[in-house]
């Protein structure tokens, strides 16, 4: 009896350092929220987390500012691959800020997400960081519009005007414009996301940025008649930078497409590299693919 316990010690022993093990090879990722003028923010923070984990390639963390207030907001981002931001609120402390350059420069990956480039219009470092954003008081000295015209021509526009606008929501068409690079590599040409806003307008230092894929903001839906960014990658110092305007609404995020862009984009920021497959499901050029999101039970 005594030796059969021992050796079942030893296997859950086993068991545990396997799992250990397992854990350590995970890419370790940080969301950032806390206050957004988009109030599914917590819903939204809940799926990313989701899909990250069941990816298997990630553990997740999340530090949250105070609703009015972002004293003593300090998250170790030195501890993470990636940080992914779901915030779009009051600066940060000075010594937060500071860090999370730092943590760029130095080779930490960073995803922006939908609102999270309407954030800090007058932060200059982060609006390198991020290549494009909208709203926040952004116009011409922000940088230009960055955009494809109809001969499929990259355009930077410095002409006046505000940054960030959108029309109606409705389910838009992804065309993928650089099918080299490993986030896009095997994504069909183009792909129908979920309802979602079409950011257009968008302005920025736009430096050291790809597009990778773009939308067509339709005038029919209110959009600015240009082929606008959807998939960007930006260098900042040794960081890599993984930039997505789509994800306005819970429903938008249950997009096949939107979860697969996700995964494999965050993965990029973290290591430069892509191993996360395009799934079975992923949309078709004329043909929304949506998971149903149903919260973790626990
Ligand atoms: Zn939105």
């Amino acid at each position: 009896m005594r030796t059969l316990s021992l050796s079942c010690s030893c296997l859950l022993l086993l068991a545990f350092s396997a799992v250990a093990m397992a854990e350590e090879a995970k890419l370790k990722a940080l969301i950032v929220d806390g206050q957004n003028n988009h109030g599914v923010w917590p819903k939204t923070t809940q799926m990313m987390k989701s899909y990250l984990e069941d990816s298997g390639k990630f553990t997740v963390d999340v530090a949250t500012t105070e609703k009015k207030s972002t004293e003593g907001f300090a998250p170790s981002f030195q501890d993470y691959d990636v940080v992914i931001s779901n915030y779009n609120g009051q600066r940060w402390p000075a010594a937060t800020d500071e860090a999370f350059v730092d943590y760029v420069k130095n080779g930490g990956g960073f995803v922006v997400v939908h609102a999270a480039n309407n954030a800090f219009g007058n932060w200059d470092e982060y609006n390198q960081i991020i290549g494009l954003g909208g709203w926040g008081g952004r116009n011409a000295k922000s940088g230009p519009y960055v955009y494809f015209d109809g001969k499929d021509d990259l355009v930077r526009d410095t002409s006046e005007g505000n940054g960030g606008h959108h029309g109606r929501q409705h389910p838009f068409q992804v065309v993928v414009r650089d099918a080299d690079h490993p986030i896009t590599a095997g994504m069909p040409k183009s792909w129908m996301h979920a309802k979602d806003e079409l950011y257009d307008q968008l302005r920025g230092p736009a430096e050291n940025m790809t597009v990778l894929a773009t939308a067509y903001a339709d005038p029919a839906t209110g959009g600015s008649g240009r082929h606008e960014p959807m998939i960007m990658t930006i260098d900042y110092g040794k960081g890599r930078v993984f930039h997505t305007p789509m994800g306005h609404a819970d429903y938008s995020m249950e997009c096949a497409g939107f979860i697969a862009t996700l995964l494999r984009g965050t993965e990029w920021a973290a290591t430069g590299k892509v191993t996360i497959a395009i799934p079975e499901d992923f949309p078709e050029p004329n043909a929304e693919s949506n998971r149903p999101f149903e919260a973790a039970k626990n």
